[in-house]
């Protein structure tokens, strides 16, 4: 029996839901399509298709009262042609193998698209991180960094926050990955992860940078066609860093936020949600948009075919399906989560002409920002926040402008044309450098 299968037996653990998630077929799907189309090198896609390293990690954790509960943990490392693993760690009950595969694969496209010197890695815990107290979160997560020893470090794997993790969660990580070290060395350590807080390493920005991200992809689209984004109602599902920041950003540039969904509740008024007024109300209601007095609750059902232009998904993966495409209004999609579109709902919605941004392009301001705090902290530099802002706009534009411009040339949908440019770069680097030994 192999060992994590032995592992779980013994702890009784369930058997994990085979592609519970579904995310791994979308994204070999996505990745099969693009690949068709270019004729990928067959060696190269064989090594594409499959993860590098994959690692379960079961770990004992205290409690506040004193219980010891055991803990299981993911990093799944899919690849590393381009430079050192890259990508977050989510806290969710819905991490698991194929979750950390699919989220893994995708954030090596996502690291290619933007041009970084980096590869693709995913993982977490599988847990209700709102169960436990913030000391026991602390515990937690430094048990799991300590379990995962070597296989993160900052110039091999370089995790960062994702859903339910934050810039506290990274100090946690590098003050733990830091204390293995001798002492004469541990600050030379700290771009071990990015998305630190400010003042520990952290970027300036980097806070904002996803959902900035999301936004300027929208507004560059909306360029693009000659629409003007003054007045244009959207709606967000998961109003946490991602959705807040975009939400934001979208209503300083004149749109109105009509619609929120989130874990507990969704709301919609066609006046407009004002995004700090509710963002007030979630902090003094449990972290949720239930019971905003200002907009009408409606069933969760309704959410997608809500009227409005715009769409930004900021939550998990397989939520705009075949089941809601149908009834989709919005002329655009713009992807804040990671795969919140499954391949049979993105046919749907193509055929009747809804455009997508895709995640691996609309939620890269995250990683881009990543990468200059991974520099800044490289360099024993501290980068200001208006040149944070403006190289993350010339990276990402740029990104945007390569997609579009590939998608017109190849007369194909945007996440075909962002796939491409992505597995160009690093079947270029495999052709290069060719395969050990
Ligand atoms: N978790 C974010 C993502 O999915 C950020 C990853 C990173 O900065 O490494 O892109």
């Amino acid at each position: 029996m192999e060992l994590k299968e032995m592992n779980r037996k013994l702890k009784n653990h369930p058997e994990p839901k085979k592609n519970a998630t579904g995310m791994v077929e979308n994204v070999m799907e996505q990745f099969n399509t693009a690949a068709d189309h270019i004729n990928l090198n067959p060696n190269i896609r064989k090594i594409l298709a499959v993860t590098n390293n994959e690692l379960i990690i079961h770990f004992p954790a205290k409690r506040d009262n004193g219980d010891v509960e055991i803990f299981t943990g993911y990093r799944v490392q899919h690849n590393n042609a381009l430079g050192p693993y890259k990508g977050g760690l989510r806290y969710h009950d819905t991490v698991d193998i194929d979750a950390a595969r699919a989220l893994a694969m995708w954030m090596t496209w996502k690291t290619s698209l933007a041009g970084l010197p980096y590869g693709g890695a995913k993982g977490g815990i599988k847990i209700n991180p709102k169960l436990y107290t913030q000391s026991e979160l602390e515990r937690i997560t430094r048990r799991f960094t300590y379990a995962l020893g070597e296989n993160i470090g900052p110039e091999h794997d370089i995790p960062a926050p994702d859903v339910n993790t934050n810039a506290q969660t990274m100090a946690w990580i590098a003050d733990t990955y830091m204390s293995t070290k001798s002492p004469s060395e541990r600050s030379t350590y700290q771009h071990v992860v990015t998305g630190k807080p400010v003042g520990s390493g952290g970027l300036e920005g980097r806070d904002r940078a996803t959902g900035y991200g999301v936004f300027l992809c929208i507004k560059l689209w909306m360029e693009e066609k000659n629409i003007d984004i003054t007045g244009k109602r959207f709606i967000v599902q998961g109003f946490g860093n991602v959705g807040y920041w975009a939400a934001l950003f979208m209503e300083k540039a004149g749109a109105v936020m009509v619609g929120v969904q989130d874990a507990f509740a969704s709301i919609y008024t066609s006046t407009g949600i004002d995004v700090e007024t509710l963002y007030g109300h979630i902090k003094a209601n449990e972290g949720s948009v239930q019971n905003y007095p200002e907009a009408n609750q409606i069933d969760k059902d309704d959410f997608f075919g809500l009227d409005c232009d715009i769409i930004i998904p900021a939550a998990l993966g397989n939520q705009i399906t075949q089941d809601n495409a149908p009834s989709i209004k919005a002329i655009l999609i713009a992807e804040g989560a990671n795969g919140p579109t499954n391949v049979e709902g993105e046919k749907i919605l193509l055929n009747r002409g809804v455009a997508i941004i895709p995640d691996i392009l609309c939620n890269s301001g995250g990683v881009i920002t990543s990468y200059f705090e991974w520099l800044q902290n490289r360099n024993g530099e501290l980068w200001k926040l208006e040149e944070v802002m403006e190289k993350l706009e010339t990276k990402l534009g740029a990104s945007f402008h390569n997609v579009l411009r590939a998608a017109e040339e190849r007369n194909i949908d945007m996440r075909t044309a962002a796939y491409i440019i992505a597995i160009e770069r690093i079947e270029k680097a495999y052709v290069q450098r060719g395969i050990f030994p």
